[in-house]
């Protein structure tokens, strides 16, 4: 904060305030703000019903109550700073409601994007947040297995997303991220919903994860119900091969962008480059996409503790979609997959 000249942050519930304080919580209409000062004591401004429940959380930080038909707001300049052209960095992701309100109130304060001291102590996990996105990508795992050990012929995706979700709680995370299923011409779409169109003869494309300690998992793979055909064993052959191409080149100081351009590699010579229509990865962490992106443009130098998906996918419109993803840790000298669950074109029932 001091670098970039910010006096204050003011956060929202958010992935930020859990990486801040270790409290979470769910934003609403009923303002609660996190104020974290350069100089002095972080503060909590928050309804009062919800203080005995907060308080015992977070006890180094001191609250302001107020009461529902109050102002919340009304000291906020106190708070925040004693400089009247403060610059406040506030959260990304803050309802506009929120910042358009606190616009108002510190008319002559300059606001930033809190993302600009957020997203860099976030990039690098701590070998204590590496334990808990392992943890989260072992559940996610043997919640694939399990749902390969199903007869899947027949049963709405709809109930296989419950059932995923299901088997994520039983293997030990603490809340369900996302759980989606896809069959026959739905795995076209990469952010299909699940729906009550029934597992066909063909691929199927599982992408979920679940959420433990705040940190999330998300692992992805297409497997075939029946016999598969030449051109769906050829797809996923090549997507495998992207990934394991990316996979390969992961190190410390190799730009983000280098990952992505060597799985589109692959899938180009292959002859599939227009139906790869994503890119590579995402970063993971308290957010389940953040940075860095493996994009064309994001420059950003891998180094240990960035924590980050690899997905190549084809989709062939009217057809069916091959899409693998596993979540990969930077280490000192390469790379650590957390994800185990088989890569192979799996043949169920
Ligand atoms: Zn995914
Ligand atoms: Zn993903």
């Amino acid at each position: 904060m001091e670098e970039l000249g910010i006096d204050a942050l003011i956060i929202g519930p958010s992935p930020d305030l859990v990486y801040l304080s270790g409290f979470g919580g769910r934003q609403s209409e009923r303002l609660l703000l996190f104020i974290l000062p350069r100089l002095g004591t972080p503060r909590l401004l928050l309804p009062s019903f919800e203080a005995p429940r907060i308080a015992a959380l977070l006890p180094d930080v001191e609250m302001t109550l107020w009461d529902d038909g109050e102002d919340p707001l009304r000291d906020l300049r106190a708070l925040v700073s004693r400089r009247t052209s403060a610059r406040i960095g506030v959260g990304a992701q803050l309802f506009a409601s929120t910042i358009l309100a606190l616009s108002d109130r510190l008319d002559e304060a300059q606001f930033v994007d809190a993302s600009t001291v957020l997203a860099e102590l976030r990039l690098r996990k701590s070998e204590a947040e590496l334990e808990l996105l392992r943890h989260t990508a072992t559940a996610a795992d043997a919640t694939l297995s399990d749902l390969f050990a199903e007869e899947l012929a027949g049963r709405a995706e709809s109930t296989l997303a419950m059932l995923a979700a299901q088997h994520l709680l039983e293997h030990g995370v603490d809340d369900v991220g996302h759980t989606l299923v896809a069959t026959g011409a739905n795995t076209v779409v990469p952010h299909h919903h699940p729906s009550r169109d029934r597992v066909e003869v063909g691929a199927t494309l599982f992408d979920i994860g679940g959420v433990y300690g705040g940190y999330r998992s998300d692992v992805t793979r297409t497997i075939c119900v029946g016999p598969p055909d030449d051109e769906l064993r050829r797809v996923h052959a090549c997507v495998l091969n992207a990934s394991e191409k990316a996979f390969s080149r992961v190190r410390p100081g190799v730009p983000a962008a280098e990952i992505d351009a060597a799985a589109r590699q692959v899938i180009e010579e292959a002859g599939y480059g227009a139906n790869f229509t994503h890119r590579t990865g995402h970063g993971i962490g308290l957010d389940v996409h953040e940075p860095p992106y493996l994009a064309a443009g994001d420059t950003t130098p891998l180094a240990p503790g960035m924590v980050f998906s690899i997905e190549p996918g084809i989709y062939l419109p009217g057809r069916f979609g091959v899409r693998i993803e596993d979540i990969v840790a930077v280490t000192q000298d390469g790379a650590e997959r957390l994800n185990h669950v088989g890569r192979e074109l799996a043949i169920l029932r």
